[in-house]
This record gives C-alpha cells, sequence and structure tokens, in this order.
C-alpha cells in the first residue's frame, strides 16, 4: 500500500485525506518528525503558512521534510503549502523548506477575489481540473528547473520541479480527484524507482 503524509499543524487537512482515500492510497495525519518512517509521499495543505512554518520549526520539521525531499520522495503543497515549498516570499519573510525555485506572492488576487471556484487546464490532466482559490497565493517569477502547469489570467497557479507539486488553489475542496490521482502517479513512479 501506499502511504501518503498530510502535513497536519494547521488548515485543510481532513479534506486531503479523504482525497487521499478516494484515489486508492493511505492517508496518514502527520504532527511529528518520527511520523515520517514509511511514508512515500507528503501532501502540505492550506491553511496559513506563517503558523505552519513555524510549527515547522517549532518541530524539527523543516530539516526532516527537506531530507525526505532530497530523498527522492515526493511532496503536494496547495496554497499556503505552495508557499511553504517556495525559496523566495515577495514580502521578504524568511522562506520555509525553500525547495522549489520560485517567488511567490502572498494573498496575491485581491480582496474581491478573495475567494472563488474556477476550472483550469492543467499540463499533464486530460480533462479541466475544478479548483477553489481562498486568499490565494501566485507564483510571480519561476527559476530554473521549474515548469508551469496551469495558468489563471496569466498568473501562474500550478507548477511543477521535478517531485515537486504546487498549486494556488485548494483541488481538495472540490470532489474532482484528479490532481490527487496526478501526485500519486508521482509516488508510484518514485517509488518503482527507488526500489529499481
Ligand atoms: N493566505 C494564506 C497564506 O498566505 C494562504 C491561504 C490558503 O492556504 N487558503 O498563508
Amino acid at each position: 500500500e501506499t502511504k501518503i503524509g498530510v502535513l497536519a499543524l494547521q488548515g485543510a487537512v481532513k479534506e486531503h485525506m479523504n482525497m487521499i482515500h478516494e484515489v486508492g492510497a493511505v492517508g496518514i495525519a502527520i504532527k511529528r518528525k518520527e511520523q515520517l518512517t514509511g511514508i512515500d509521499g507528503i501532501i502540505i495543505p492550506g491553511g496559513e503558512s506563517t503558523t505552519i512554518g513555524k510549527m515547522m520549526r517549532k518541530y524539527g520539521l523543516i530539516e526532516e521534510i527537506r531530507s525526505f525531499a532530497m530523498s527522492g520522495k515526493p511532496i503536494f503543497g496547495t496554497c499556503a503549502g505552495l508557499i511553504v515549498l517556495a525559496n523566495e516570499i515577495d514580502s521578504g519573510e524568511e522562506a520555509h523548506l525553500s525547495l522549489m525555485n520560485m517567488r511567490v506572492s502572498r494573498n496575491a488576487f485581491g480582496r474581491q477575489k478573495e475567494s472563488f471556484e474556477t476550472v483550469l487546464s492543467i499540463k499533464g490532466i486530460p480533462q479541466p481540473v475544478r479548483a477553489v482559490f481562498i486568499r490565494a497565493p501566485l507564483i510571480q517569477k519561476v527559476g530554473i528547473g521549474i515548469e508551469v502547469l496551469a495558468t489563471y489570467h496569466d498568473r501562474i497557479v500550478a507548477a511543477r520541479q521535478g517531485l515537486l507539486l504546487a498549486t494556488s488553489f485548494h483541488p481538495e475542496l472540490t470532489d474532482d480527484t484528479s490532481l490527487h490521482s496526478y501526485f500519486l502517479q508521482m509516488v508510484l513512479e518514485s517509488r518503482s524507482s527507488v526500489k529499481g
């Protein structure tokens, strides 16, 4: 069985767990680094990135999740999770995991667009994908190694860098499991390459 951990310090954890179950994997809520043993992939949920980052530092999860990524295991960050993955935050605050080569801008869609739902076309996914944006970040600038997977009115809202996946929006707040299936596929591929 494939075990996907959902970082459960703060934010939209349960919805991701349901999605993981629906695509046929086992979801594990991760609160402490010891729980990462035997996990094949991690989802970092939406919520409040400053809070998530603080708690990750407090529990020694920054270094641990960085090594997890370096060992060739996939990570998927949604909304605040995308901010946590980035190596640069435009407000000047300190980056958290600093794994993805991109600059992000928090709460980038303006007040009148605090939250909305739309349908996006995403590279690598055949059908249009439903997406919920809530005080969402956008990817302002991408560096080497980043592949843009989706834009919304010319703004980058989904990207991939090797085994790291990030979306500005919440795919777990709809009943559309396509991004979770896409991530599970990344996890399965990484497992077969790790085990030869
Ligand atoms: N605005 C939040 C942040 O900056 C992200 C919002 C979300 O995850 N829905 O961390």
